[in-house]
């Protein structure tokens, strides 16, 4: 099948100039109308990493062929997985047919992989009515990922939602006794039961289910078009689903709620399914 966007593939750019913060490959063409109209991404083009763009509302983006939401105000994002391999073809297609493109080719990275040896099987194998909660834990917080909704809160940037010392990071893994868990996909950050967790960025909650197996009290906010924050372990929820909270608001409280060793704070940060390093959406400075 033949994507009709490639109609315009020879159409030469005329109207729109692409300005990426990271990488500098503007064309002289391109240049002249810099003054006219200006698209520009953020983020980190790496695994993990979160791309915040702005462009024109009726402008359509595609990644890789696939329609990306523009919204009202021209704000787009996507991410990239903790092992992606792959590159990507960012294309912005003006109403006129006029387009821009760019590869993005996400930066390798390397995580902490930690092996441990001897351990107890009672906690490499839960109880069967353990797994079945569990299961029916992630159904739960998948489909409140998969909501694209039109706000563009992602755009403002992040803040960290608590004070404290990060004590693990995105993409680790341990081996028990030779057998690869799932990857650590949070920041840890160290804190005491009841401290205040504020909203990295503006949004909607999206889910508070305050005992979840693995992850106790668990809060997803919706930060628009697939953007969420995740929250895990949490002892209180000072908001329920449905609430528009504020960036910097205080939404819940920290704890060691579900299998936690001790008291902390995992935020996760997801583009729809996609595990997305809360580090470096910290680091997006917000396009004006
Ligand atoms: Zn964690």
């Amino acid at each position: 099948m033949v994507n009709p966007i490639n109609n315009t593939f020879t159409k030469t750019l005329s109207k729109t100039l692409i300005s990426l913060a990271l990488i500098t490959s503007f064309t002289a063409s391109s240049q002249v109308l810099a003054e006219q109209e200006q698209i520009a991404l953020t983020g980190e083009i790496k695994q993990g990493g979160l791309l915040v763009g702005k462009t024109l509302a009726q402008n359509t983006v595609t990644l890789n062929g696939k329609v990306i939401t523009v919204s009202k105000s021209g704000d787009y994002t996507f991410g990239f997985s903790r092992d992606d391999k792959q590159s990507y073809q960012l294309v912005i297609t003006s109403v006129n047919g006029d387009r821009v493109e760019k590869t993005l080719m996400p930066q390798k990275r390397s995580y902490n992989i930690q092996r441990i040896e001897g351990i107890k099987k009672s906690i490499m194998q839960p109880n069967p009515k353990s797994v079945a909660r569990a299961r029916q834990d992630s159904k739960q917080v998948k489909t409140a990922r998969k909501v694209a909704s039109s706000l563009n809160y992602f755009a403002q940037g992040f803040i960290p939602p608590i004070e404290g010392i990060i004590t693990g990071v995105y993409g680790s893994q341990r081996v028990y006794n030779g057998v690869p868990k799932n990857p650590h996909f949070g920041l840890d950050y160290a804190g005491n039961t009841g401290d205040p967790v504020q909203a990295p960025a503006s949004g909607t909650v999206l889910l508070w289910v305050p005992d979840m197996f693995y992850s106790g009290g668990t809060m997803i906010i919706d930060h628009g078009q697939g953007v969420s924050s995740t929250f895990l372990h949490l002892s209180n929820s000072y908001v329920k689903q449905g609430d528009t909270v504020e960036q910097g608001q205080v939404v819940a409280a920290v704890g060691k709620s579900g299998r936690a060793t001790g008291p902390h704070l995992d935020w996760r940060i997801n583009w729809f399914n996609v595990k997305i390093d809360p580090a470096l959406v910290l680091k997006i400075q917000p396009l004006l």
